[in-house]
């Protein structure tokens, strides 16, 4: 099932859990605007490549629509369609007061030099001026897009948007450009904070948690960072070429293993980085297959969409599995998982620290404040915790899984 026809039905199966007419329904599965655009891209040796992008702007009945720009090559009109629906759904069950979008570029950023790249962004940009703006669809970054494109996409709106210069029509910007303290980090944090509220509650899961973490951008990373800082073991990693892992009762040393990664290209190679030292014996490559089928007590997913599926849901050996890319678990496989007692944290929920932070951007940009870290942190671990506990009780109350509990709480303020 493609994953626009995924998020499609994961929508009717709660609407029909909570007996909404077809109606209704139906008016929140289907986007309100989905935007193609060819945009001619200036390569450095001059020639001029076409790049296919889009926005969708799915739904704004409790705000402006909310969501990131994806640069990858896998980028479709579908798929952003899939992943604006996603947002206006995690966006109502952390209750913060948007709708939702999601836009991307069928492009390769490492095949760009950084001078194409920023062409490139100034273009995008460009074309989605008309559509944006505060209080209109306010986007972000996301896979392939960083602090960097946000404060270009934000220079060339102001530019050219004659309206008074706002620093709220994009977030995750740089500290330097308006950004927020936080921001950064804030999916991973999120993720941490819903994933300690699991492990307070879930008497099978050690205080001090084995830990997975598929994924070694920039959510994998702080999550794997922020993990370790609490005293979890986090002991496996992988990125698009390799899974780690080690036997050092300690974990890998995520600071340097970062460092290594850097340097090195990709995680492997005898990078094992344990306790300040990165030696070959400390542990060992296995391929990303056996990465995830690792017995272990939480196993993170952030990579991409489809990582567990039918082929290999009935090898998976984890207790909890915390879902920090969007939408990495097929429908089919989270009901087979969920009736074998594993606890998912579903995406809507377990990622949303990333769009919390962007509203408390928003919030600062739209008073041009800049607050400090800590007020940011609190807010996030508030918002967080409060959507959690919505959704562990409406999952006791109504005898469901994490998922159709938060589906039934979205669904249930959108409609209000
Ligand atoms: N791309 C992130 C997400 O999927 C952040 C979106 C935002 O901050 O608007 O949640």
């Amino acid at each position: 099932m493609s994953m626009l026809d995924n998020a499609r039905k994961i929508i009717r199966d709660a609407s029909n859990g909570l007996g909404l007419d077809e109606a209704i329904t139906e008016r929140i599965v289907e986007p309100d605007l989905v935007a193609h655009f060819t945009i001619p891209l200036e390569m450095d040796d001059g020639s001029t490549k076409l790049i296919k992008a889009f926005r969708s702007q799915h739904n704004n009945k409790r705000g402006p629509y909310k969501g990131g720009l994806r640069f990858h090559p896998s980028v479709t009109a579908d798929e952003a369609q899939a992943l604006s629906m996603l947002m206006t759904l995690k966006c109502a069950v952390v209750d913060i007061p948007f709708g939702g979008a999601k836009g991307g570029a069928a492009i390769d950023t490492k095949k760009l030099s950084d001078k194409e790249y920023e062409r490139f962004c100034m273009a995008f940009a460009r074309r989605l001026t008309p559509l944006i703006g505060p209080d209109i669809d306010v986007p972000a970054p996301d896979v392939g897009t960083d602090a960097r494109a946000m404060d270009i996409m934000l220079a060339t709106y102001n530019k050219f948007s004659g309206k008074p210069e706002s620093f709220a029509t994009f977030t995750g910007k740089s500290i330097e450009n308006n950004g927020s303290r936080g921001r950064d980090a804030a999916t991973g944090r999120g993720g941490v904070i819903v994933t300690q509220a699991v492990i307070d509650l879930d008497e099978n899961i050690p205080e001090k948690p084995h830990v997975h973490v598929q994924g070694f951008g920039n959510v994998g990373k702080w999550y794997a960072q922020l993990a370790q800082a609490r005293g979890w073991r986090v002991a496996g990693l992988s990125d698009s070429s390799t899974g780690i892992t080690t036997h050092a009762e300690e974990g890998f040393d995520i600071d340097l293993t970062k460092r290594k990664k850097d340097t090195a290209g990709s995680l492997g190679n005898g990078t094992y980085c344990v306790d300040g030292q990165c030696e070959a014996d400390l542990g060992k490559d296995i391929n990303n297959a056996e990465f995830l089928t690792h017995p272990v007590d939480i196993l993170v997913l952030a990579a991409l969409e489809d990582t567990i599926t039918a082929d290999n849901m009935k090898a998976i050996n984890a207790k909890v599995i915390i879902e920090m890319a969007n939408g990495p678990i097929t429908d089919e496989a989270h009901d087979y998982l969920t009736q074998q007692g594993v606890t998912i944290v579903p995406d809507v929920l377990a990622n949303a620290g990333g769009v919390v932070v962007s509203y408390l951007e928003w919030l600062q940009g739209k008073d041009a404040e800049q607050w400090d870290e800590e007020r940011v942190n609190d807010r996030l671990e508030e918002i967080m915790l409060a959507a959690f506990e919505r959704v562990w009780n409406r999952s006791s109350k109504d005898s469901i899984d994490l998922k159709s509990a938060s589906l039934r709480i979205a669904l249930e303020k959108l409609v209000n």
